[in-house]
């Protein structure tokens, strides 16, 4: 289980989330939807810990750390926390200086000091899950961005992370390149990839996610499994958002 606990994060006095708590059950998908500047970016950093919670808890598996103003967090404890995630940025983020496969093995070796055999063979594995095997020498710049953004998944799954976060991981992409990409994350959902997204794509929310975290002004108004929240919203603020995408 993965358990999100009254979340709280501010920027001085600007409170960006407010009282958060989400559950997610290992292998489901879970989309956080909303306006721009609602709060979806931060909260999956604070998942990872890139940004460090003002107060509230972070549970995934057997690790938890709680947050309180003023108490520092050792770092032993967040590396050890963010070990259990892996991230997918809507801009791939590949290095650039190294190929698909590169990309792939390269946490595998630096940070976990796998062989390099081990971790190649680690990475075409995940290769093969992505369709991106054809690829492995390439470099790059040489690569549709709905390649990178394979390839950029392959490498976040490759430590076997416990959830998988994506941040718009289909926004920068033509609707036929994203199109692969909700193809390759439909079928890590159907394989029980535990994952969190944030998202301005309906249909990838509608055909990965399970549930639906509706994200506004930092609070969350209401969540439910898409078919209920995208048709039947009960908030207001929903039935407008919903309608305005439309
Ligand atoms: P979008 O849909 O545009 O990606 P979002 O829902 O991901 O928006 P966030 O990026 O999480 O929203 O931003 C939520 C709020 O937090 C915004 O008001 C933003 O200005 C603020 N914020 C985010 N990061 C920081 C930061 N490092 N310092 C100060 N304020 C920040
Ligand atoms: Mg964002």
């Amino acid at each position: 289980m993965i358990e999100l606990t009254n979340i709280e994060k501010r920027f001085g006095d600007n409170v960006v989330l407010k009282d958060v708590s989400v559950d997610m059950p290992e292998g489901t998908v879970t989309a956080l939807v909303g306006p721009s500047g609602g709060g979806k970016s931060t909260l999956l950093r604070c998942v990872n810990l890139l940004e460090i919670p003002t107060s509230g808890s972070v549970h995934i598996g057997d690790e938890v750390l709680t947050f309180s103003p003023g108490v520092r967090v050792r770092w032993v404890d967040i590396q050890r926390l963010r070990r259990q995630t892996g991230m997918v940025f809507q801009n791939f983020q590949l290095f650039p200086h190294r190929t698909a496969v590169e990309n792939v093995m390269e946490g595998l070796v630096t940070v976990l000091r796998w062989p390099a055999e081990r971790a190649r063979a680690r990475a075409m594995e995940l290769l093969e899950k992505v369709g991106m095997v054809h690829k492995a020498d390439a470099w790059p710049a040489t690569l549709s961005g709905g390649q990178q953004q394979r390839v950029a998944i392959a490498r976040a799954l490759a430590p076997s992370p416990r959830v998988l976060l994506c941040d718009e991981p289909t926004s920068a992409l033509d609707p036929e390149l994203a199109e692969e990409v909700v193809d390759v994350l439909g079928r890590l959902a159907r394989e029980g990839t535990t994952m969190m997204m944030a998202t301005h794509d309906l249909r990838l929310a509608s055909r990965v996610a399970d549930k639906v975290v509706f994200l506004d002004g930092g609070s969350i108004v209401e969540s439910g499994p898409p078919g209920k929240i995208f048709s039947q919203p009960e908030r207001e603020r929903t039935k407008r958002f919903i309608a305005s995408l439309n």
